[in-house]
Parts: structure tokens; sequence; C-alpha cells
């Protein structure tokens, strides 16, 4: 039994052609199509919080996880009222040092946008979705120290939790990037997942704290998407 974890970024109209991954913009529209289709074959579209039962085995079904990264305020605007309507839940992983703020990480390569506030993330977790960890300033985590690592994975989770009143039980390596010594720290911090950016649908058994993701790209077309999602399509990547 493979399960597609479905990786997006932003749901919103897609910058100009020529700007810096512009890839990872999907149109409301597209997504709108895809999670209609997902209903009408018969997935139930999940956060990793409802995923987890399924990914150790406890639960069968036709399911699909829906993880967004980085935490865009156009995740809310956008993807909620689509998500709700279908009866789907999803995991934002946010960044717990730029609540409010925008993705300063990209700055000078990706046009600015703003990330959720603390509002908009209240209202993401009390409309049933999950909140995720992606650490405290979208790290990258294999060029900092050991102790430098630990702080962003402990305190992104600590900071969270305690802004939101909420249980976060699920991490995202920021760009993919992460070691060994790193997926340790995340088990240890007490996260119960970790989602990469490595192609390929997961397996039931698969190490908790290395999932492998499908991307939704705005260039995904419907075809594609459909063989992404119910096909080996991804796995020949892995
Ligand atoms: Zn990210």
């Amino acid at each position: 039994m493979k399960i597609p974890i479905l990786m997006y970024h932003q749901i919103d109209v897609p910058p100009p052609r020529g700007r810096p991954l512009r890839g990872l913009v999907v149109s409301p529209f597209s997504f709108s199509w895809q999670m209609k289709m997902l209903k009408l074959l018969g997935y139930r579209g999940l956060s990793m919080r409802d995923l987890e039962p399924y990914l150790m085995g406890g639960k069968s079904g036709r399911v699909v996880g829906i993880t967004f990264d980085d935490g865009y305020r156009n995740n809310l605007e956008n993807a909620l009222p689509v998500l709700k309507r279908h009866g789907f839940t999803a995991t934002c992983y946010g960044v717990s040092g730029l609540i409010g703020g925008t993705n300063i990480w990209d700055k000078g390569v990706v046009d600015e946008k703003p990330l959720m506030s603390l509002q908009d993330w209240q209202q993401w977790h009390a409309s049933g979705m999950d909140v995720g960890s992606h650490t405290r300033s979208h790290a990258k985590l294999i060029e900092l120290s050991v102790k430098d690592a630990r702080a962003e994975i402990f305190n992104s989770k600590l900071e969270l939790e305690q802004a939101l009143g909420c249980e976060v039980k699920h991490f995202c390596y920021p760009y993919g990037w992460y070691r060994p010594e790193h997926a340790q720290m995340v088990r240890e911090a007490g996260y119960f997942t970790a989602t990469t950016t490595h192609r390929g649908r997961v397996h039931v058994g698969d190490d908790p704290h290395a999932l492998q993701r499908i991307m939704v790209a705005r260039a995904t077309n419907p075809l594609q998407f459909l063989m992404k999602v119910a096909t080996s399509y991804e796995d020949r990547h892995a």
C-alpha cells in the first residue's frame, strides 16, 4: 500500500514568466481541480496528524497526505476554503520566528509574500487543520552547529505550541536538507514524522522521519497529477 503525500508551497496566481521559483506557485483553479479529482476518485485528503495511523499501519484506506511548506497566507485564503468544502484536512509547516512576517529567507531571489499571522494560524487550526514545524528561521540545518540545529528543531515546536495552544507533532526539513543526526534530533524533540523533498510515495513502515513526498507544481498538468497520485510514476525516481 503506497501513500502519496502531496507537497505544496503557495496557492496563488503565479507571478509573471521568468520569476525564480514561479513553479512553486500553484493556481487556485488548479488546486481546486486537484482536490475535486481526489474526492471523485474516492481519496480522502489528510493532514499528517490524520494520516499518521495509516502510515503506521493501524488504518488502511484510500488516503492522500496534503502538506504546505512555509506557511503562506495564501494557503489560508485560497486552499482552506477548498479543503473544507471537501472535508479534507492538511498540515501547514510554519516558521515559528516569522509568524506574521514574509519569506525573508528567499530575499532578493523570490517575490516577497506574506506569511500567516498569529490570527491566521489560529483560524487555520480552528478549522481542523494541522500545524507543523519548519524550524524557527527556515534554517539550513546542514550548515548549522549541533547546538543551533537543535535550537531550530526543538524551539520551533515549543514556540508554535505556546503561541497556538496546540500540539505540534510533525516536522518538515527546510530545503529538504538534513543529515541523519538531524533526523535523530527531530525524533528526540518528539515529532512523530518529518517530511523531505525526496520524490516518491510512502510505504507503510517507512522511516517516519524521512518521508518522501510528491511535489505539485504550477506546471503539473491534470494527467501528471493523477499519475503522481495513483501510479508508480513518482516512485520510479526514488
Ligand atoms: Zn520551506
